[in-house]
């Protein structure tokens, strides 16, 4: 997708530090962190978002909650506790329509 701004992050046609990548997602901060640690781990596949997930993909997101647990340990929020959070939809708040996984810790998260 030309115009996905995570597509053009994933294709490295905009220049983003990547925290961890694999064949599946890639990792970086969230341009406008909520918290300490904001994270987004981003399918590199264009998928709009959860509801566009087919049967077939299912594994897609349990890696992402997987990477989301390493990237937890490694940028010291294991411990601690952190918040993993889909956005889904208009309702949802999701504003980027390219699957990502919030990954939010390093303070107390409100409700
Ligand atoms: P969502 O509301 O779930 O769609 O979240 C999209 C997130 O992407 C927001 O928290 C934005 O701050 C973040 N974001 C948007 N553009 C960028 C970017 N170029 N680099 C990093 N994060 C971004
Ligand atoms: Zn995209």
């Amino acid at each position: 997708m030309d115009d996905c701004v995570f597509c053009s992050i994933v294709n490295k046609t905009l220049d983003k530090e990547l925290l961890y990548e694999d064949d599946k997602v890639v990792v970086f901060k969230d341009i406008l962190p909520k918290a300490p640690v904001h994270l987004l781990i981003v399918s590199k596949e264009h998928i709009l978002s959860i509801n566009h997930i087919q049967d077939s993909q299912e594994d897609l997101a349990g890696h992402m909650i997987n990477i989301a647990r390493k990237m937890a340990l490694k940028y010291g929020v294991y411990e601690t506790g952190y918040r993993l959070m889909f956005n889904v939809g208009k309702d949802g708040g999701q504003v980027i329509p390219h699957l990502h996984l919030h990954l939010l810790g390093g303070k107390f998260l409100e409700g």
